[in-house]
């Protein structure tokens, strides 16, 4: 039986891969986050479930210890609109995945993933909507988003360090853009899919058809759904991919785009008012999925469009049992 801790259980991916755990049933499953339990998106009765800061380094020591299995999901993170403006809150993580490394060495444990960044990429590579995809060399020379992309690049290299220095086994995945229900789609720290979802409702029910757009919406992403993340998680832990490795979606879509298919789900056509003062992040940005598709034969594949409508329905839920409150 492996005893597994999930650093960042009460967040959007650390709660769905607590959940994912759950169901493989040969896991003893410890769930670790600073927020008070009433504010993590899935809880667990089965599960440990444990409130404590892993910026300090006995309270990485305390959850990592009787673990053989690290998942690093924890760090102070949010969409363009948090991260342009926290760059030192951002940059602090590192406090997180320090310390649970060197726990992770003292104690033993066998396996230790880090949830890394797009973000890590050199801006240079990425001021073409038109991006062909962003391959795992392209971080170097470095010029990562900065605050929040530095501290994970230097992160993924603190992993590397232990790997060699120490051997512990680390797995690294460079996370592009992963949405899904039960994550933040208010309050500052919403990525565009969840804040375009929750725009889109508010236009409808409010019965007032405008939406504010950062940026010009040409800009472009690629968005991964959940599941698919989570099967990534599962696959690289597991592989033998020693270096960082993409795990995004290459569906490449602008801004204006992803804002189609939202009101089509919806089923209304709004006014778009850009603001183009707002924090809008890189031009272009898409995941090459080259090197994945060579070590898993895999790659993340659920159709924009069918994982937007379950984001949607769960964010219209959250809202409309909101105001019947
Ligand atoms: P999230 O904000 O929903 O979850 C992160 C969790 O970490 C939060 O619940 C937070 O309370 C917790 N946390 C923060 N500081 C902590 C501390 N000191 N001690 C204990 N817990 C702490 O974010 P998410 O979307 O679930 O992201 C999970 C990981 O994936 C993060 O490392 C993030 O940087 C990375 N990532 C996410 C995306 C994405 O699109 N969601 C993209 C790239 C990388």
């Amino acid at each position: 039986m492996n005893k597994v801790i999930v650093a960042g259980a009460g967040g959007f991916i650390g709660g769905h891969l607590v959940s994912s755990l759950r169901k493989r049933k040969n896991h003893l499953i410890r769930a670790v986050d600073m927020k008070p339990l009433n504010e993590w998106y899935q809880v667990f009765p089965d599960t440990e479930n444990w409130v404590l800061d892993l910026r300090e380094k006995e309270n990485c020591i305390k959850s990592v210890d009787g673990c053989n299995e690290v998942y690093n999901l924890a760090a102070d993170m949010g969409g363009m609109g948090f991260i342009e403006t926290h760059k030192a809150a951002c940059m602090i993580s590192v406090l997180i995945n320090t310390h649970l490394l060197m726990a992770a060495r003292d104690k033993g444990v066998d396996r230790y993933f880090y949830s890394s960044s797009a973000c890590v990429y050199n801006a240079e590579k990425q001021t073409d909507p038109e991006n062909p995809g962003l391959k795992e060399s392209d971080a170097y020379p470095a010029l990562a988003e900065d605050g929040y992309g530095w501290e994970k690049l230097f992160s993924e290299r603190m992993c590397r360090h232990f790997r060699e220095d120490f051997g512990l086994t680390t797995r690294i995945a460079r996370f592009h853009n992963v949405y899904g229900p039960f994550g933040t789609y208010y309050g500052g720290r919403e990525k565009a899919p969840a804040a375009i979802c929750r725009k889109v409702i508010e236009a409808g029910l409010s019965g007032k058809y405008e939406i504010v757009i950062w940026g010009d919406g040409l800009q472009t992403r690629s968005f991964m759904y959940i599941d698919d993340c989570i099967q990534g998680i599962f696959n690289i832990m597991y592989s033998q991919i020693k270096e960082p490795i993409n795990l995004g979606s290459s569906e490449m879509v602008s801004i204006n785009a992803l804002t189609d298919i939202v009101e089509e789900i919806a089923g209304i056509k709004l006014q778009r008012r850009y603001d183009l003062d707002a924090p809008k992040g890189v031009r272009g940005r898409n995941s090459d999925n080259t090197l994945i598709k060579k070590y898993l034969n895999w790659e993340p594949s659920i159709p924009l469009k069918n994982g937007m409508r379950k984001t949607y329905d769960w964010i219209y839920s959250q809202m409309t049992e909101k105001q019947a409150e």
